[in-house]
């Protein structure tokens, strides 16, 4: 039977406590790969230099995965400084502009009863007129240019641009990222980053001052 279902009877409940109690079941392709001990690793995204690997770069291949670190916790987001959302709930807008699909999929498993993230006033909206937040996954790709900036504009101020995903920071090892388009003030790395980074990163977010 699976992990969760066994959990869920256990508890009662499906639902997470995060970010009241630690993160669980987090799937190992959310923790830090490191170098390999045998040699150099040829990093296709060119994100290990020193020894010390880039997560805005990585795109999770593994190369250098003989020493995954399963130690459960989400990579952190950065989360630039002098952002601030005025309202109390927290309305998020997605834009898909060239993504494989993973990220988009983690990003909609927040509605899903394990992450349930409308329990901590958060809620998805289908127009950029009422959002706070911006999410952008995947590459931006030369047809999405121009609907992303459209989004962007429409929404209200204040506003803020959440890059998540290798592809939406750096672009990858095929594209852009949204650097040079719109200013991103919050960076979600992982290739694709786990839903727990991605609430995270939200709640860091609204709560900055
Ligand atoms: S892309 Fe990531 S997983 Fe692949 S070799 Fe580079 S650092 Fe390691
Ligand atoms: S960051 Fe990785 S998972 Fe996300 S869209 Fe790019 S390739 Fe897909």
């Amino acid at each position: 039977m699976k992990s969760w279902v066994i959990r869920g009877l256990r508890k009662g409940v499906l639902t997470t406590r995060f970010p009241k109690g630690d993160a669980e079941d987090v799937p190992l392709w959310t923790t830090k790969p490191v170098k390999m001990s045998d040699g150099e690793v040829r990093c296709p995204a060119g994100a290990i230099s020193d020894g010390a690997v880039d997560m805005n770069r990585c795109i999770s291949c593994r190369r250098c995965s003989e020493h995954y670190m399963p130690d459960g916790r989400p990579v952190h987001s950065t989360v630039n400084s002098g952002i601030s959302i005025a309202s109390r709930s927290f309305h998020i807008y997605m834009i898909d502009t060239g993504s494989c699909g993973a990220c988009n999929s983690e990003v909609h498993s927040l509605h899903n009863p394990v992450y349930d993230f409308n329990r901590l006033g958060m809620f998805v909206t289908n127009t950029p007129r009422h959002a706070d937040a911006l999410i952008v996954v995947g590459v931006v790709s030369e047809g999405m240019e121009m609907a992303l900036k459209a989004a962007y504009e429409a929404m209200p101020s204040p506003k803020i641009v959440i890059a998540t995903g290798t592809c939406s920071i750096s672009g990858g090892i095929i594209g852009k990222g949204v650097d040079g388009v719109l200013p991103a003030d919050v960076l979600v790395p992982g290739c694709p980053p786990s839903p727990y980074a991605i609430l995270d990163a939200l709640i860091r977010a609204r709560d900055a001052k």
